[in-house]
Protein backbone atom coordinates (compact mmCIF):
# COMPACT_ATOMS: atom_id res chain seq x y z
CA UNK A 1 0.00 0.00 0.00
CA UNK A 2 1.20 3.81 -1.24
CA UNK A 3 1.36 5.90 1.86
CA UNK A 4 -0.50 9.09 1.21
CA UNK A 5 1.04 12.27 1.68
CA UNK A 6 3.08 10.73 4.22
CA UNK A 7 6.80 11.17 3.29
CA UNK A 8 9.30 8.80 3.47
CA UNK A 9 11.13 10.17 6.90
CA UNK A 10 7.93 9.90 8.89
CA UNK A 11 9.79 6.96 10.26
CA UNK A 12 9.46 7.55 14.56
CA UNK A 13 6.31 5.62 15.86
CA UNK A 14 8.23 7.28 19.34
CA UNK A 15 7.04 10.72 17.94
CA UNK A 16 4.48 12.64 20.15
CA UNK A 17 2.89 15.70 18.35
CA UNK A 18 3.45 18.96 20.45
CA UNK A 19 0.69 20.39 22.76
CA UNK A 20 -1.63 22.94 21.16
CA UNK A 21 -1.13 25.95 22.76
CA UNK A 22 -3.95 26.31 25.97
CA UNK A 23 -5.46 30.41 26.16
CA UNK A 24 -3.23 33.41 26.09
CA UNK A 25 0.36 33.45 27.42
CA UNK A 26 3.70 36.03 27.37
CA UNK A 27 7.21 35.57 26.60
CA UNK A 28 10.09 37.86 25.16
CA UNK A 29 9.78 36.16 21.40
CA UNK A 30 7.56 34.99 19.43
CA UNK A 31 8.35 32.01 16.50
CA UNK A 32 5.61 31.37 14.17
CA UNK A 33 6.74 28.16 12.23
CA UNK A 34 8.32 25.19 13.61
CA UNK A 35 10.57 24.14 10.16
CA UNK A 36 13.81 24.02 10.57
CA UNK A 37 14.31 27.65 10.19
CA UNK A 38 11.94 28.24 13.07
CA UNK A 39 13.82 26.31 15.12
CA UNK A 40 17.29 27.42 14.72
CA UNK A 41 15.33 30.61 15.70
CA UNK A 42 14.94 28.90 18.93
CA UNK A 43 17.67 27.41 19.31
CA UNK A 44 19.87 31.22 18.61
CA UNK A 45 17.25 32.77 21.22
CA UNK A 46 17.32 29.98 23.48
CA UNK A 47 21.16 30.33 23.85
CA UNK A 48 20.78 33.65 24.81
CA UNK A 49 18.67 32.44 27.47
CA UNK A 50 15.55 34.80 25.84
CA UNK A 51 12.09 33.76 26.50
CA UNK A 52 10.65 31.88 23.57
CA UNK A 53 7.12 30.49 22.37
CA UNK A 54 6.86 28.66 18.86
CA UNK A 55 3.98 28.22 17.51
CA UNK A 56 3.58 25.81 14.64
CA UNK A 57 0.00 25.71 12.87
CA UNK A 58 0.29 21.31 12.72
CA UNK A 59 3.18 20.38 14.48
CA UNK A 60 7.25 19.92 14.08
CA UNK A 61 8.06 19.95 10.26
CA UNK A 62 4.83 19.41 9.38
CA UNK A 63 5.91 21.92 6.24
CA UNK A 64 8.83 21.45 3.80
CA UNK A 65 11.37 21.63 6.46
CA UNK A 66 10.25 17.60 7.20
CA UNK A 67 8.71 16.72 3.66
CA UNK A 68 12.05 18.10 1.29
CA UNK A 69 14.79 15.99 -0.84
CA UNK A 70 17.02 16.11 2.36
CA UNK A 71 19.27 17.86 -0.25
CA UNK A 72 22.52 19.63 2.03
CA UNK A 73 23.73 21.69 -0.88
CA UNK A 74 26.01 25.22 -0.44
CA UNK A 75 24.99 28.32 -2.07
CA UNK A 76 22.13 30.25 -2.65
CA UNK A 77 19.18 28.96 -4.61
CA UNK A 78 20.66 30.67 -7.99
CA UNK A 79 24.18 27.98 -8.83
CA UNK A 80 27.01 30.16 -7.72
CA UNK A 81 28.18 31.46 -11.25
CA UNK A 82 24.43 33.14 -11.67
CA UNK A 83 24.18 34.33 -8.63
CA UNK A 84 27.69 36.32 -9.23
CA UNK A 85 25.96 37.58 -11.73
CA UNK A 86 22.73 39.01 -9.59
CA UNK A 87 24.95 39.88 -6.56
CA UNK A 88 28.25 40.92 -7.79
CA UNK A 89 31.01 38.89 -6.88
CA UNK A 90 31.87 39.81 -3.19
CA UNK A 91 28.48 39.28 -2.32
CA UNK A 92 28.13 36.20 -3.70
CA UNK A 93 31.36 34.40 -2.84
CA UNK A 94 30.51 35.97 0.84
CA UNK A 95 26.92 34.33 1.06
CA UNK A 96 28.68 31.11 -0.57
CA UNK A 97 31.21 30.70 2.22
CA UNK A 98 28.30 31.49 4.56
CA UNK A 99 26.44 28.13 3.39
CA UNK A 100 29.58 26.34 3.28
CA UNK A 101 30.09 27.18 7.36
CA UNK A 102 26.61 26.31 8.04
CA UNK A 103 26.81 23.09 6.32
CA UNK A 104 29.57 22.29 8.33
CA UNK A 105 27.35 23.00 11.46
CA UNK A 106 24.67 21.08 10.71
CA UNK A 107 27.21 18.31 9.85
CA UNK A 108 28.47 18.26 12.91
CA UNK A 109 25.51 18.75 14.65
CA UNK A 110 23.35 15.85 13.54
CA UNK A 111 25.77 13.00 12.74
CA UNK A 112 22.78 10.44 13.37
CA UNK A 113 21.01 12.45 10.32
CA UNK A 114 23.46 13.47 7.93
CA UNK A 115 25.75 12.36 5.42
CA UNK A 116 28.93 14.20 3.76
CA UNK A 117 28.17 11.86 0.41
CA UNK A 118 29.34 15.22 -1.70
CA UNK A 119 26.80 15.70 -4.45
CA UNK A 120 26.16 15.79 -8.33
CA UNK A 121 24.55 18.51 -10.94
CA UNK A 122 24.31 16.22 -13.71
CA UNK A 123 23.54 17.91 -17.05
CA UNK A 124 20.43 16.95 -18.97
CA UNK A 125 21.25 19.03 -22.32
CA UNK A 126 24.49 20.35 -24.34
CA UNK A 127 23.44 23.81 -22.87
CA UNK A 128 23.08 22.18 -19.48
CA UNK A 129 26.63 20.86 -19.87
CA UNK A 130 28.12 24.33 -21.00
CA UNK A 131 26.51 25.84 -17.94
CA UNK A 132 27.80 23.11 -15.73
CA UNK A 133 31.14 24.15 -17.19
CA UNK A 134 30.58 28.15 -16.27
CA UNK A 135 29.67 27.15 -12.64
CA UNK A 136 32.68 24.75 -12.31
CA UNK A 137 35.12 27.44 -13.47
CA UNK A 138 33.20 30.05 -10.76
CA UNK A 139 33.59 27.73 -8.19
CA UNK A 140 37.10 26.92 -8.78
CA UNK A 141 38.29 30.80 -9.51
CA UNK A 142 36.55 31.80 -6.04
CA UNK A 143 38.07 28.74 -4.41
CA UNK A 144 35.35 26.53 -3.64
CA UNK A 145 35.72 22.39 -3.64
CA UNK A 146 34.32 21.54 -7.62
CA UNK A 147 35.67 18.89 -9.96
CA UNK A 148 34.17 17.71 -12.88
CA UNK A 149 32.87 14.44 -12.88
CA UNK A 150 31.87 11.47 -15.67
CA UNK A 151 29.97 8.97 -14.32
CA UNK A 152 27.76 6.26 -14.06
CA UNK A 153 24.92 8.82 -13.28
CA UNK A 154 25.89 11.25 -16.52
CA UNK A 155 28.56 14.38 -16.50
CA UNK A 156 28.57 17.87 -14.91
CA UNK A 157 29.70 18.78 -11.61
CA UNK A 158 30.97 17.01 -8.56
CA UNK A 159 30.95 19.05 -4.87
CA UNK A 160 32.65 17.27 -2.32
CA UNK A 161 31.25 19.54 0.38
CA UNK A 162 27.42 18.61 -0.10
CA UNK A 163 25.63 15.65 1.05
CA UNK A 164 22.21 14.57 2.45
CA UNK A 165 19.92 14.38 5.49
CA UNK A 166 16.88 13.20 7.26
CA UNK A 167 14.90 15.81 7.15
CA UNK A 168 12.03 14.83 9.54
CA UNK A 169 14.30 13.15 12.10
CA UNK A 170 16.83 16.77 12.16
CA UNK A 171 13.71 18.82 13.39
CA UNK A 172 12.30 16.87 15.72
CA UNK A 173 15.91 16.69 17.40
CA UNK A 174 16.20 20.06 17.17
CA UNK A 175 12.63 20.35 19.01
CA UNK A 176 13.46 18.07 21.38
CA UNK A 177 16.57 19.88 22.35
CA UNK A 178 14.78 23.45 21.85
CA UNK A 179 12.35 21.57 24.57
CA UNK A 180 15.12 20.67 26.81
CA UNK A 181 16.73 23.81 26.57
CA UNK A 182 13.33 25.68 28.18
CA UNK A 183 11.64 26.53 25.03
CA UNK A 184 7.83 26.48 24.92
CA UNK A 185 7.17 24.83 21.95
CA UNK A 186 3.39 24.52 20.64
CA UNK A 187 1.54 22.61 17.57
CA UNK A 188 -2.22 22.21 16.42
CA UNK A 189 -2.16 26.49 16.70
CA UNK A 190 -2.81 28.48 13.89
CA UNK A 191 -1.96 31.83 13.66
CA UNK A 192 -4.30 34.34 12.45
CA UNK A 193 -2.58 37.42 13.06
CA UNK A 194 0.64 38.73 13.64
CA UNK A 195 1.18 42.36 15.37
CA UNK A 196 4.34 43.88 16.48
CA UNK A 197 3.28 42.74 20.23
CA UNK A 198 0.83 40.20 19.66
CA UNK A 199 0.20 36.81 18.08
CA UNK A 200 -3.54 35.88 17.67
CA UNK A 201 -4.63 32.24 17.68
CA UNK A 202 -8.14 31.04 18.00
CA UNK A 203 -6.41 29.28 21.12
CA UNK A 204 -5.00 32.54 22.69
CA UNK A 205 -3.01 35.22 22.42
CA UNK A 206 0.60 35.43 23.14
CA UNK A 207 1.96 38.82 24.22
CA UNK A 208 5.38 39.59 23.38
CA UNK A 209 8.58 42.09 22.51
CA UNK A 210 8.90 41.20 18.84
CA UNK A 211 7.90 38.34 16.65
CA UNK A 212 9.67 36.11 14.36
CA UNK A 213 7.27 34.46 11.26
CA UNK A 214 9.89 31.09 9.88
CA UNK A 215 7.10 29.78 7.09
CA UNK A 216 8.29 29.70 3.82
CA UNK A 217 5.42 27.81 1.58
CA UNK A 218 2.00 30.52 1.88
CA UNK A 219 4.31 33.03 3.43
CA UNK A 220 2.31 35.77 1.73
CA UNK A 221 -0.65 34.17 3.05
CA UNK A 222 0.23 34.64 6.68
CA UNK A 223 1.83 38.21 5.76
CA UNK A 224 -0.38 39.75 2.74
CA UNK A 225 2.15 43.02 2.54
CA UNK A 226 4.79 40.08 0.87
CA UNK A 227 2.20 38.88 -1.83
CA UNK A 228 3.78 41.30 -4.66
CA UNK A 229 7.61 39.41 -4.02
CA UNK A 230 6.49 36.13 -2.60
CA UNK A 231 4.67 32.87 -4.29
CA UNK A 232 4.25 30.06 -3.03
CA UNK A 233 4.35 26.88 -5.29
CA UNK A 234 3.72 22.72 -4.46
CA UNK A 235 6.68 20.10 -4.44
CA UNK A 236 6.05 16.87 -5.30
CA UNK A 237 8.08 14.22 -4.42
CA UNK A 238 7.63 10.18 -4.28
CA UNK A 239 9.64 7.34 -2.43
CA UNK A 240 10.60 3.37 -3.38
CA UNK A 241 10.69 0.19 -1.43
CA UNK A 242 14.85 -0.65 -1.35
CA UNK A 243 16.49 -0.88 -4.76
CA UNK A 244 19.17 -3.16 -5.15
CA UNK A 245 19.64 -2.70 -8.49
CA UNK A 246 20.27 1.07 -8.14
CA UNK A 247 24.00 2.38 -6.81
CA UNK A 248 23.61 6.30 -6.22
CA UNK A 249 26.38 7.23 -3.58
CA UNK A 250 25.35 11.19 -3.95
CA UNK A 251 22.56 12.72 -4.63
CA UNK A 252 21.77 13.83 -8.28
CA UNK A 253 20.58 17.21 -8.95
CA UNK A 254 19.20 17.09 -13.03
CA UNK A 255 17.88 19.66 -14.69
CA UNK A 256 18.99 22.62 -13.66
CA UNK A 257 17.70 21.07 -10.08
CA UNK A 258 14.11 20.76 -11.42
CA UNK A 259 14.40 17.15 -10.84
CA UNK A 260 16.51 16.01 -7.62
CA UNK A 261 16.92 12.28 -5.85
CA UNK A 262 18.76 10.38 -3.45
CA UNK A 263 19.23 6.59 -2.26
CA UNK A 264 18.45 6.43 1.36
CA UNK A 265 20.97 3.75 3.83
CA UNK A 266 18.32 0.92 3.47
CA UNK A 267 18.48 1.28 -0.83
CA UNK A 268 14.98 2.79 -1.04
CA UNK A 269 15.13 6.10 -3.61
CA UNK A 270 13.56 9.28 -2.73
CA UNK A 271 12.92 11.84 -5.84
CA UNK A 272 11.24 14.79 -6.49
CA UNK A 273 10.45 17.64 -9.39
CA UNK A 274 8.71 18.28 -12.82
CA UNK A 275 6.96 21.50 -11.28
CA UNK A 276 7.68 23.31 -14.40
CA UNK A 277 6.15 20.86 -16.09
CA UNK A 278 2.80 21.87 -14.83
CA UNK A 279 3.53 25.51 -13.69
CA UNK A 280 0.36 26.76 -13.65
CA UNK A 281 -1.58 23.93 -11.27
CA UNK A 282 1.27 23.73 -9.21
CA UNK A 283 1.25 27.85 -8.32
CA UNK A 284 -0.91 26.88 -5.75
CA UNK A 285 -1.49 26.44 -2.03
CA UNK A 286 -2.80 23.27 -1.77
CA UNK A 287 -0.12 20.60 -0.78
CA UNK A 288 -1.66 17.15 -1.95
CA UNK A 289 -0.20 15.31 -4.66
CA UNK A 290 -1.19 15.51 -8.06
CA UNK A 291 -1.99 12.75 -10.17
CA UNK A 292 -0.02 14.38 -13.43
CA UNK A 293 3.23 14.91 -11.29
CA UNK A 294 3.13 12.14 -9.89
CA UNK A 295 3.09 9.74 -13.21
CA UNK A 296 5.82 12.06 -14.42
CA UNK A 297 7.90 11.18 -11.41
CA UNK A 298 7.19 7.54 -11.87
CA UNK A 299 8.13 7.95 -15.65
CA UNK A 300 11.13 9.41 -14.73
CA UNK A 301 11.84 6.87 -11.47
CA UNK A 302 11.64 3.31 -13.96
CA UNK A 303 13.21 5.26 -17.14
CA UNK A 304 16.16 7.08 -16.35
CA UNK A 305 16.90 5.98 -12.55
CA UNK A 306 16.63 2.61 -13.61
CA UNK A 307 14.57 1.41 -9.86
CA UNK A 308 11.89 -1.41 -10.95
CA UNK A 309 11.30 -1.53 -6.96
CA UNK A 310 6.89 -0.68 -5.52
CA UNK A 311 6.46 3.18 -4.63
CA UNK A 312 6.07 3.11 -0.86
CA UNK A 313 5.30 7.13 -0.49
CA UNK A 314 3.70 9.91 -2.47
CA UNK A 315 3.80 13.38 -1.08
CA UNK A 316 3.88 17.02 -1.47
CA UNK A 317 4.56 20.18 0.55
CA UNK A 318 4.54 23.97 -0.46
CA UNK A 319 7.65 26.33 -0.47
CA UNK A 320 7.97 29.79 -1.84
CA UNK A 321 9.47 31.57 -4.49
CA UNK A 322 10.74 35.59 -4.89
CA UNK A 323 11.41 36.90 -8.50
CA UNK A 324 15.22 37.49 -7.72
CA UNK A 325 15.65 34.14 -5.79
CA UNK A 326 16.94 35.77 -3.31
CA UNK A 327 15.56 34.73 0.09
CA UNK A 328 12.95 37.58 2.38
CA UNK A 329 14.71 38.17 5.93
CA UNK A 330 13.71 41.37 7.06
CA UNK A 331 11.29 43.51 8.96
CA UNK A 332 7.92 43.65 7.27
CA UNK A 333 6.13 45.24 10.37
CA UNK A 334 7.18 47.52 13.35
CA UNK A 335 8.32 44.23 15.74
CA UNK A 336 7.89 41.56 12.69
CA UNK A 337 10.72 39.84 10.82
CA UNK A 338 10.18 37.43 7.99
CA UNK A 339 12.18 34.79 7.06
CA UNK A 340 11.32 32.14 3.93
CA UNK A 341 10.97 32.06 0.12
CA UNK A 342 13.93 30.36 0.03
CA UNK A 343 13.13 29.12 -3.69
CA UNK A 344 12.95 25.54 -3.18
CA UNK A 345 16.54 25.26 -1.84
CA UNK A 346 16.04 26.53 1.98
CA UNK A 347 17.71 23.53 3.95
CA UNK A 348 21.31 26.00 4.31
CA UNK A 349 20.00 29.51 3.81
CA UNK A 350 16.37 29.08 6.50
CA UNK A 351 19.57 28.61 8.89
CA UNK A 352 21.38 31.61 7.79
CA UNK A 353 18.44 33.24 7.89
CA UNK A 354 17.27 32.16 10.81
CA UNK A 355 20.91 33.31 13.17
CA UNK A 356 20.00 36.39 11.04
CA UNK A 357 16.06 36.97 12.78
CA UNK A 358 17.30 35.78 15.79
CA UNK A 359 20.23 38.72 15.96
CA UNK A 360 17.56 40.97 15.31
CA UNK A 361 15.12 40.12 17.37
CA UNK A 362 17.70 40.29 20.66
CA UNK A 363 19.06 43.78 19.34
CA UNK A 364 18.02 46.65 21.85
C1 LIG B 1 9.34 18.39 -1.95
C2 LIG B 1 10.39 19.38 -1.52
C3 LIG B 1 11.73 19.11 -1.75
C4 LIG B 1 12.70 20.02 -1.34
N1 LIG B 1 14.01 19.65 -1.44
C5 LIG B 1 14.96 20.43 -0.87
C6 LIG B 1 16.29 19.99 -0.80
O1 LIG B 1 16.61 18.86 -1.19
N2 LIG B 1 17.22 20.83 -0.27
C7 LIG B 1 16.89 22.07 0.20
O2 LIG B 1 17.76 22.81 0.68
N3 LIG B 1 15.61 22.49 0.19
C8 LIG B 1 14.63 21.70 -0.31
N4 LIG B 1 13.34 22.10 -0.29
C9 LIG B 1 13.02 23.41 0.31
C10 LIG B 1 13.11 23.32 1.82
O3 LIG B 1 12.45 22.16 2.27
C11 LIG B 1 12.44 24.53 2.48
O4 LIG B 1 12.91 25.72 1.90
C12 LIG B 1 12.73 24.56 3.96
O5 LIG B 1 12.52 23.31 4.53
C13 LIG B 1 11.86 25.59 4.62
O6 LIG B 1 11.90 25.39 6.01
P1 LIG B 1 11.20 26.45 6.95
O7 LIG B 1 11.41 26.02 8.33
O8 LIG B 1 11.66 27.80 6.57
O9 LIG B 1 9.67 26.43 6.53
P2 LIG B 1 8.59 25.27 6.62
O10 LIG B 1 9.19 23.95 6.64
O11 LIG B 1 7.60 25.60 5.55
O12 LIG B 1 7.95 25.48 8.04
C14 LIG B 1 6.99 26.43 8.30
C15 LIG B 1 6.05 25.91 9.37
O13 LIG B 1 5.13 26.96 9.62
C16 LIG B 1 3.88 26.41 9.87
N5 LIG B 1 2.90 27.44 9.55
C17 LIG B 1 2.57 27.92 8.34
N6 LIG B 1 1.62 28.87 8.45
C18 LIG B 1 1.34 28.98 9.78
C19 LIG B 1 0.43 29.76 10.54
N7 LIG B 1 -0.41 30.63 9.98
N8 LIG B 1 0.41 29.60 11.89
C20 LIG B 1 1.26 28.72 12.50
N9 LIG B 1 2.12 27.96 11.81
C21 LIG B 1 2.16 28.08 10.48
C22 LIG B 1 3.79 25.18 8.98
O14 LIG B 1 2.91 24.21 9.54
C23 LIG B 1 5.23 24.69 8.95
O15 LIG B 1 5.49 23.64 9.86
C24 LIG B 1 12.33 21.24 -0.72
C25 LIG B 1 10.99 21.51 -0.48
C26 LIG B 1 10.02 20.59 -0.86
C27 LIG B 1 8.58 20.89 -0.58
Amino acid sequence: MIAHNTPVWDDDPAWVPLAPLDGDADCDICVIGLGGSGLVAVRELRAQSVDVIGLDAVDVGAGAAGRNGGLLLAGLADFHHDAVRVLGHDAAVSSYRRTLTELDAIFAEFPDCTRRTGSLRIAASDAEHADCRAQLAQLQADGFPAEWYCGAEGEGLLIPSDGVMQPLRRVRAMARAALAAGARLHGGTNVHAVHGKSVVTARGTIRCWRVIVAVDGRLEALLPELAPRVRTARLQMLATAPSPECQIPRPVYWRDGFEYWQQLPDGSIALGGFRDTDREHEWTHDAIPSASIQQRLETFLRARIGSGSPITHRWAASVSYTLTGLPISEEVRDGVFAIGAYSGTGNIVGALCAREAADWATRA
